[in-house]
């Protein structure tokens, strides 16, 4: 108890203020909005699971964005179709998930542009990216733009755009770690409201959350109700193309 005290005495009053105020502003403005999105992959059982999230969405008519490699598309072109079809948004995801810092830009452009391609050869048009792993660069951004993107979707709000493209960014867990599936499925066990707290990005007060279809499934029941209790709080999840609009 006295440690705490000593603690607390030593964080400087402005800062530890207005830390309070922002968490304030988040509780009695909760966010009416939610993005859901999910880095879809081959060879992973994504196919499974991605059937699975397509019954849960539907239950509480709630579209996500699906963020495609693609010969994740080439093997599965029905599943994307279903997806498509359901209102969900198909976004690119490379096409063989290659690190794009370890690759030249025209290899670069060829993982672009094949996905895109494939996405393209069902009919669905393609605005959105995420890179793997979330490392975009420089070049890849610049290909982004003149191949017509409207937007990317890599980095998380704590990091500032330094990129010629529209960043859609993902919340981080209480602004602080980077949100990957396992860190929210735990905070989401322990407490759904603290962890809905923890997701609001304080900059636009949206919430962004992602995910890997097939380690969802481990904890499948969960992401129901973390669905289902968004719907009850009248949270709408809408897909990242339409948070631009
Ligand atoms: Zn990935």
């Amino acid at each position: 108890m006295m440690m705490k005290t000593s603690i607390l005495k030593k964080v400087p009053k402005p800062f530890f203020l207005s830390f309070i105020f922002l968490y304030f502003l988040l509780i009695i403005n909760p966010p009416q909005e939610v993005l859901l999105s999910f880095d879809t992959e081959s060879d992973v059982g994504d196919e499974k699971a991605v059937q699975k999230i397509i019954d849960v969405l539907d239950r509480y008519n709630a579209t996500a964005t699906f963020f495609v490699m693609g010969t994740f598309v080439e093997q599965n072109p029905d599943l994307i179709r279903i997806l498509y079809s359901k209102g969900h948004e198909i976004a690119c995801h490379t096409n063989t998930h290659k690190n794009l810092f370890l690759i030249s830009e025209v290899e670069q452009e060829e993982e672009i542009r094949s996905c895109k391609e494939s996405i393209e050869k069902l009919g669905i048009s393609i605005e959105g990216f995420r890179a793997p792993w979330r490392l975009l660069t420089l070049d890849s951004a610049k290909i982004l733009k003149e191949n017509n993107f409207l937007y990317d979707a890599s980095l998380f709000d704590i990091q500032p755009n330094i990129f010629s493209i529209k960043e859609v960014y993902t919340s981080t867990s209480f602004g602080i770690i980077p949100a990957d599936d396992y860190i929210q499925l735990l905070f989401l066990k322990l407490n759904k409201k603290l962890y809905f707290q923890g997701l609001k990005n304080i900059y636009d007060k949206k919430v962004s959350m992602s995910f890997h279809p097939h380690i969802i499934m481990v904890y499948e029941t969960g992401f129901e109700e973390l669905i289902k209790y968004y719907n009850q709080k009248h949270v709408k999840f809408i897909t990242h193309k339409k948070s631009l609009e």
